[in-house]
C-alpha cells in the first residue's frame, strides 16, 4: 500500500483521513507544517500528497515533488487556486480536489455570522458573563425585508439565497452563468452586478477566487454599495481589496463586515497564536472594529464536511493506487 504524506494536518484531519480509510489502512505521514518547494523534499517515498487551502502547490513546488515520484496531488477542499494546473500537467501529476463537501455547512456558517454581527450576540455573550445586563449599543436590525445581493449562485450561494428567503428578505442575484428554474423556484432574481451593489443592505460573496474576480470588492465597487451595507464574505479572502475595505469601515461607507476568510490569511488562520504578536496590521486594524467579525476559515467546519472530505479524499487515493478512475467531478 503506498504512503501518502499529508501536509497542514491538524489533529481533527488525522482523525477523520484514518477513519475513513477504514480496513484499507492508508499508511498516512501527517505533518504540521505546510508543503511548498523548501519542504517538498519531506514527500520522498510517498507518491501522493494530501493538501488543504494554504498549501502553494506553485511551479517550484511541483517541479521539486516531481522527481521524489509524486504523481497525486489531493486538495481536502473545493478550492484550487493555489495549485498551478498547467505545471502539474506538464509535470504528469493527477491533481484531485473535493468538490462539495457540504455547501450547506458555509451556508450556515455565512448566515450565522451576519445574525451574530448585526445582533450582536458575539458582544452580548461576553456583556452577561460579566453580569452586564445592559442592552446599551446592541441594537441590530430586521433582516426580513432587507434587500440580501448573493454574488455567485452555485452551490453554496443558492443555499444561502435560499435560507435568507426564509427570513422573507428580498434576494437578488449575480452570476455570468445564472440558473434561471432554481431562481424562479426562490424568488430570487437576478440582475447585474452594478443593480446588486446599488440595491443591497447585505451582500454575500459565493463566487470562486480567478484571476478575473481579484479583488472583486475594491475602492470603485464598494463605492456603489448603499451606505451602511453588509458584506459577508465566505469564499475567499483576495476577493476583497482589505486597504479600500478598511477604508469604508472607517468613514462609516460599510455598516459591518463579516469576514470567515481573509486576503492574508496564509500562516495566520487555523493557528494558535495567542501568545504571539500579530504581524499583520491591516488583520490588527480589522478586529479592532466593532463591527467587523472574523473567524477562521471554519466555514466549512462541521462533523458532516470533515467526513466526506475524508471519504472522497481517501476513496481517491486508494483508486488510483489500484489503477481505477478517480471518483466522478474531484479531477482537475
Ligand atoms: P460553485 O462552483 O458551485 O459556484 C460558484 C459560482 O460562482 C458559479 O455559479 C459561478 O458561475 C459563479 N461565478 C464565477 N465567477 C463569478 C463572478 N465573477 N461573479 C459572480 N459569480 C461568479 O462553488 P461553491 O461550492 O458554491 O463554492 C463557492 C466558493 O466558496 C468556493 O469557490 C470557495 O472559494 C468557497 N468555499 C469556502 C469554504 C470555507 O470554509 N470558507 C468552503 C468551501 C468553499
Amino acid at each position: 500500500m503506498i504512503a501518502a504524506a499529508c501536509y497542514d494536518a491538524k489533529p481533527y484531519d488525522r482523525r477523520y483521513l484514518q477513519h475513513a480509510a477504514g480496513q484499507q489502512r492508508i499508511p498516512w505521514r501527517f505533518y504540521e507544517f505546510h508543503i511548498g518547494a523548501a519542504t517538498a523534499s519531506t514527500a520522498r517515498g510517498a507518491p501522493a500528497v494530501c493538501v488543504f487551502v494554504n498549501d502553494q502547490i506553485d511551479r517550484a513546488c511541483l517541479e521539486a515533488l516531481a522527481p521524489l515520484g509524486v504523481k497525486l496531488v489531493a486538495l481536502r477542499c473545493a478550492g484550487f487556486n493555489n495549485v498551478d494546473l498547467p505545471a502539474a500537467k506538464l509535470l504528469g501529476i493527477a491533481v484531485t480536489r473535493v468538490p462539495a463537501y457540504s455547501p450547506h455547512a458555509v451556508a450556515e456558517h455565512a448566515v450565522g455570522l451576519l445574525l451574530t454581527l448585526n445582533r450582536k450576540i458575539h458582544r452580548a455573550y461576553n456583556r452577561v458573563r460579566e453580569y452586564n445586563f445592559s442592552l446599551n449599543s446592541l441594537v441590530g436590525f430586521d433582516i426580513a425585508g432587507k434587500t440580501v445581493g448573493i454574488v455567485g449562485t452555485g452551490k453554496i450561494g443558492r443555499i444561502a439565497a435560499q435560507i435568507f428567503c426564509g427570513f422573507e428578505a428580498r434576494v437578488i442575484a449575480y452570476d455570468p452563468v445564472p440558473a434561471p428554474e432554481w431562481a424562479q423556484r426562490h424568488g430570487v432574481i437576478y440582475t447585474d452586478f452594478p443593480a446588486l451593489l446599488a440595491a443591497s443592505d447585505i451582500v454575500s460573496l459565493h463566487l470562486p477566487l480567478s484571476p478575473q474576480t481579484v479583488h472583486l470588492l475594491n475602492a470603485q465597487t464598494i463605492s456603489r454599495l448603499k451606505r451602511g451595507a453588509f458584506i459577508i464574505n465566505t469564499s475567499r479572502g483576495k476577493l476583497i481589496d482589505t486597504t479600500a475595505m478598511l477604508e469604508a469601515l472607517k468613514d462609516g461607507r460599510l455598516g459591518g463586515v463579516a469576514l470567515d476568510v481573509y486576503e492574508e490569511e496564509e500562516g495566520v488562520f487555523f493557528e494558535d497564536l495567542s501568545g504571539e504578536v500579530l504581524q499583520d496590521e491591516e488583520l490588527s486594524r480589522l478586529l479592532t472594529f466593532p463591527n467587523v467579525l472574523i473567524t477562521s476559515h471554519q466555514a466549512f467546519f462541521t462533523h458532516e464536511a470533515l467526513t466526506e472530505i475524508a471519504r472522497v479524499t481517501t476513496e481517491n487515493i486508494l483508486r488510483w493506487e489500484n489503477g481505477q478512475p478517480f471518483l466522478p467531478g474531484t479531477t482537475l
